[in-house]
């Protein structure tokens, strides 16, 4: 099985059910076992155009059968189950679900890149996948995601306190 990273953030209506429903739901799919899973964070919106409301995120580690390209088919299954409509980047969305890291590979296609092109200046994905994975490598520029975690600014990143 491969060892793959993903990232998940949502948006609009109950996030936090959002997301946890969603991670239950892969862990159902034949060939995805659910290995960790971070805890979640408040976010400020990054870079969109209009205001929009703060972000819940995190990210989780899967073993999984399938390759990159049908991970990524299941992950945007999985978002449009829980109600996304729309491609476009940098909408609010009630779930979106990146894959960032699959073993040690580098892909760049038309519909997939390996690793994520953006993760490495996200805080809001840096943060929680150094909670779970900050030795692994990201393979394009070879650093510890511990290490490119040092080079970004976490002010907009809160842990985020379930009562
Ligand atoms: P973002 O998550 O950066 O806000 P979107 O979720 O709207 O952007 O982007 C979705 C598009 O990104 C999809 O059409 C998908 O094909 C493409 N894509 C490329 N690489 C990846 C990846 N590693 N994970 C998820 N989507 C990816
Ligand atoms: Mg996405």
């Amino acid at each position: 099985m491969a060892q793959c990273a993903i990232a998940l953030g949502s948006n609009l209506g109950d996030s936090l059910d959002t997301l946890e429903d969603s991670l239950k739901v892969l862990h159902l799919v034949p060939g995805i076992e659910l290995k960790t899973t971070s805890s979640w964070y408040q976010t400020k919106p990054v870079g969109t155009p209009q205001p929009q409301p703060d972000y819940l995120n995190g990210c989780a580690l899967l073993s999984v059968e399938q390759t990159p390209k049908e991970l990524l088919t299941i992950l945007q299954a999985t978002e449009i189950q829980f109600g996304r409509v729309g491609k476009r980047t940098l909408q609010p969305r009630t779930l979106d679900l990146d894959l960032l890291l699959y073993e040690d590979v580098v892909l760049n296609t038309p519909d997939l890149t390996i690793p994520h092109p953006r993760m490495a200046e996200r805080a809001f994905v840096l943060v929680p996948l150094a909670e779970i994975a900050s030795d692994w490598i990201e393979p394009r520029s070879g650093h510890t995601i511990a290490s490119l975690l040092q080079n970004v600014d976490t002010s907009g990143v809160q842990p985020y306190l379930t009562v």
